[in-house]
């Protein structure tokens, strides 16, 4: 049995206070949760504070990027090690906003998503097709090239490591969640896929998250589904009753 993840992806909200104010309410929400693994992924500025808020409690720390450097002349970026400094313990990579915004690509990925692992971080690592990509057919193609790419080079116990968070773009942010069949058909390929590539063991331990548009009241249905092993939520991780219902979804 694979352990749900459940991550809260706060993208570029909340001020360092609202940040604390929300993990504080959220830590007696979720208290005593064993069986789930909770994450909280806050911005760069506000990890620090939202760590120290989370010490002692059943709430992990993650960053929502990080580059491929230690440290250097990289105006802008923030490292592995920096993140660990902060008190995180995961980090998302190649999440589709990174994807479409700031022309994160599958080799540059797969660079990062190496040199987090070799750091010592946890990584959830996006994947997903777009719309268009959908209703013209190439959804399993984009996903097979995501993965096959993106995960590359990666060990079996790598894969201890790695959650792979299926995300498709129509559905993050939209309001519009892809139904639990549909979930479970593209985990269910992507499973397929890391089967093929890294095998049965792999594909039998590595979690898939499903991301886009889940909330309190379709995050259970979502991971009833047998391959789908936990969420990743945006909006709806923005208010500590709404992402500790999501959690309690996955128990
Ligand atoms: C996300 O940012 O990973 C996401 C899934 O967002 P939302 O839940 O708001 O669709």
């Amino acid at each position: 049995m694979r352990k749900p993840l459940v991550a809260g992806n706060w993208k570029m909200n909340l001020l360092i206070a609202d940040g604390v104010r929300l993990v504080n309410e959220l830590k007696p929400l979720v208290a005593g949760i064993a069986g789930v693994d909770i994450v909280v992924c806050p911005t760069f500025t506000a990890l620090h504070a939202v760590g120290k808020a989370l010490q002692g409690s059943n709430v992990e720390l993650g960053g929502q990027n990080c580059y491929l450097k230690e440290s250097g002349a990289f105006t802008g970026e923030i490292s592995p090690q920096m993140l660990k400094d902060a008190g995180c313990s995961w980090t998302i990579i190649g999440h589709s906003e990174r994807r479409q915004y700031f022309g994160e690509n599958d080799a540059l990925l797969n660079e990062k998503l190496k040199f987090a692992l070799a750091s010592g971080l946890k990584v959830m690592f996006c994947i997903g097709e777009t719309l268009e990509e959908r209703q013209g057919g190439k959804m399993n193609d984009v996903l097979a090239r995501q993965v096959t790419q993106g995960l590359a080079g990666l060990s079996e116990a790598d894969f201890d490591s790695v959650s792979v968070a299926y995300e498709p773009v129509w559905a993050i942010g939209t309001g519009v969640t892809a139904t639990p069949e549909q979930a479970q058909e593209a985990h269910a390929f992507v499973r397929g896929l890391l089967k093929t590539q890294f095998g049965a063991a792999v594909a039998d331990k590595v979690r898939i998250q499903y991301g886009g548009s889940v909330k309190a009241d379709n995050a259970a249905e979502l991971m009833a589904k047998p391959d789908v092993d936990g969420a990743l939520v945006g909006g709806a991780a923005l208010k500590a009753d709404g992402f500790a219902a999501i959690v309690k979804g996955a128990l």
